[in-house]
């Protein structure tokens, strides 16, 4: 998965994963996706030369499925049309706010853009510190583990700029609270651990090639894996993984030996957020649709 030529395929396949009118992805993205996976895989005889891998290591599953599971079937599944266009996600399932200050920032359910049905969650994020605004669900994460799986729909009005801003916070009570977030910094997508700044890849040149911009004006299907037990993690977009976001047991170079001083990492996670928080000052309207949590892959629609 490190190769330079696997990260140029996971380009490629992020960039043909453009999807159809009604949400599926196009045969370009399926081809790609599966191209990448290929490769992949080859990477993988690779790496199986490597001395000693961990028992531990989180399972590979390289192949995006072409399908999602059914909501009903899944431990956390929203798609957000039962609930009033003005006003908040269903109360149930979400609390909206923020774990420090909310200012400006707001979301509601939204019928302008949606990615299932008629509506979605629209967050108008404003710039600035005190200006974060998450829906927040605590009571399914913490039932999954020691694997989590997530996978989300959103779109984002403009390009992720050079500040660290956040759009997924999870608090992870391994790490005093403190919260793994999935957001950007340098132009692209990375995850950044709370407590110590760490981030996912190392924001070296070669660690941010490593990882993409994100795409603007469509949805994006994005999926996680966080295994609590072994303190490993990946992470896709529009079923391509992203190189550069992808931390395993084995310091690798401008991808994840930042994260892995702290050999000991081994995240419980307690809530999952979705949102914005800007601590450089970019603003953002982005929207949220089909969101969902397991202890399996959960696939794109
Ligand atoms: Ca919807």
């Amino acid at each position: 998965m490190r190769s330079s030529s696997s990260a140029r395929i996971a380009v490629a396949a992020l960039a043909a994963a453009a999807c159809a009118p009604n949400g599926a992805p196009t045969d370009a993205a399926r081809e790609a996706s599966n191209d990448a996976g290929v490769a992949s895989a080859r990477a993988d005889a690779r790496d199986a030369s490597t001395p000693t891998p961990r028992p531990d290591a989180a399972p590979r599953t390289d192949v995006a499925p072409e399908t999602s599971r059914a909501c009903a079937a899944l431990a956390l599944c929203d798609d957000f049309e039962h609930a009033a266009v003005g006003g908040p996600p269903d109360p149930t399932k979400w609390t909206v706010g923020a774990p420090d200050v909310t200012g400006t920032g707001a979301l509601a359910v939204d019928d302008a853009q949606h990615h299932s049905g008629a509506r979605s969650v629209k967050v108008t994020g404003q710039g600035g510190y005190s200006n974060h605004i998450f829906f927040t669900n605590a009571d399914v994460i913490a039932t999954l583990g020691p694997v989590v799986w997530g996978r989300f729909y959103v779109r984002l009005s403009d390009a992720l700029g050079d500040g660290h801003v956040t759009f997924l916070a999870m608090k992870d009570t391994s790490d005093g609270g403190k919260h793994l977030r999935l957001g950007g910094q340098s132009q692209i997508l990375m995850w950044n651990r709370e407590s110590d700044d760490a981030t996912l890849p190392d924001l070296s040149p070669a660690g941010i090639a490593l990882s993409e911009p994100l795409p603007t004006g469509r949805w994006l299907c994005v999926e996680l894996t966080v295994d609590e037990g072994a303190g490993t993690m990946q992470t896709w977009v529009d079923g391509a993984e992203i190189a550069g976001l992808h931390l395993d047991a084995t310091p690798t170079p401008d991808v994840d030996d930042q994260w892995l001083r702290r050999a000991d990492w081994r995240p419980a996670l307690a809530d999952f957020a979705l949102g914005w928080e800007s601590y450089a000052g970019q603003a953002m309207t982005l929207w949220f649709d089909d969101v969902a949590l397991d202890a399996a892959r959960i696939g794109c629609l």
